[in-house]
């Protein structure tokens, strides 16, 4: 493990332009109280108070202040919440409450308010929790003038990324949690091969930027990922508090256009390049021009060439084909096979020595 950690270090110096895989800096323990805390923003555009805000016109709207209609307990029953005053109230004891309906890369809006007047310290004030599809959190909590640990600040991914500041208003103020949700992917043997992405808004200031769950949020635990469906309820955590929340809806995304792209340096490039067996009796040949590789794939003619976009240092993306190719490397680093995933079918090839 440790040399592989090494082999990646020494690929990321060596020329990945771009984001680090999911990892977190591995400095800080869980809720680590000697972690820095994110520093205090006062957050802008204070005008929207006395009235709640207007869904897009393509939102799926979740509570307009009127009715829980669209939200159920955790076992499927009516939702023990309140609606008071165009705000729906968490009711201590009445449990999580969750969507009707299911969602999976979205776009997500709400409105809080922290209970007045604030009671309890650190994560015992005004804590409630927006879980995307049930598991991946993003706190919920009052810390105007009442610190905690880093990575249970009001939008961080629990326990995981801390929030880049603090931008929360006083208890009893309305307050906006904006969050873009990119769902974790998994192949065909459960493992996952994009984790969730989440960029996350408080009050308009950007307190998480595409960061990656390292998988299921909890307290003191950081769990792996298990594959599930496509799209998952979203979730409301009953944390004993008499959280408010009101204007809560939702877009649905279409899957994004992958991560950027990146050029990597020939030698990265040339770990990949060779030729892998398929089941099937063809091959894949991986070749490499200056800093392009290209694929040919040979069922088809020896004149179909794929050109490979690069999407890491073992994740490459057909330019012209939906296709994708996911190298694997043995426990000293080398590449050993492929997963190659074409029109969503999935196929292994071991490489020839
Ligand atoms: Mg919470």
């Amino acid at each position: 493990m440790l040399i592989r950690s090494l082999y990646l270090a020494a690929l990321l110096i060596g020329g990945l332009a771009g984001s680090a895989p999911a990892q977190l800096d591995p400095q800080w323990k869980i809720h680590d109280q000697s972690r820095p805390k994110p520093p205090t923003v006062t957050p802008g555009h204070p005008g929207f108070q006395e009235r709640a805000g207007q869904a897009p016109s393509d939102a799926t709207v979740l509570f307009d202040g009127r009715d829980l209609s669209q939200w159920v307990n955790l076992e499927g029953e009516p939702a023990g919440w309140v609606v008071k005053a165009g705000a729906m109230e968490c009711v201590k004891g009445a449990g999580y409450i969750r969507t009707e309906r299911s969602f999976g890369d979205c776009q997500m809006h709400l409105e809080w308010a922290a209970p007045t007047p604030a009671r309890g310290d650190g994560q015992a004030r005004g804590n409630s929790g927006l879980f995307l599809m049930g598991q991946y959190e993003v706190q919920i909590l009052d810390t105007f003038q009442n610190p905690t640990y880093a990575d249970g600040y009001p939008g961080s991914v629990y326990a995981q990324h801390p929030p880049l500041a603090n931008a929360v208003r006083p208890p009893g103020e309305w307050q906006n949690l904006d969050v873009i949700f990119r769902r974790p992917r998994f192949n065909a043997a459960g493992e996952v091969v994009e984790p969730a992405r989440l960029t996350v808004m408080v009050n308009g200031v950007l307190v998480q930027d595409g960061v990656r769950a390292v998988g299921p949020t909890g307290w003191l635990r950081r769990s792996s990922y298990l594959p599930h469906a496509d799209k998952l309820p979203l979730a409301l955590q009953d944390h004993g508090n008499p959280v408010r929340f009101r204007n809560i809806w939702v877009r649905e995304l279409a899957p994004d256009q992958g991560p950027a792209e990146y050029s990597l340096a020939p030698r990265i490039l040339e770990r990949c390049v060779g030729t892998y067996q398929l089941e099937e009796n063809w091959n894949i040949q991986v070749t490499r021009t200056n800093s392009q590789l290209f694929a040919r794939l040979g069922a088809l003619s020896r004149d179909d060439v794929f050109p490979l976009a690069t999407a890491g240092p073992l994740e490459y993306r057909m330019r012209t084909v939906d296709g994708r190719f996911l190298f694997q490397t043995n426990r000293s680093g080398q590449v050993e096979g492929v997963i190659f995933n074409i029109a969503g079918e999935e196929k292994k090839a071991r490489r020839q020595p």
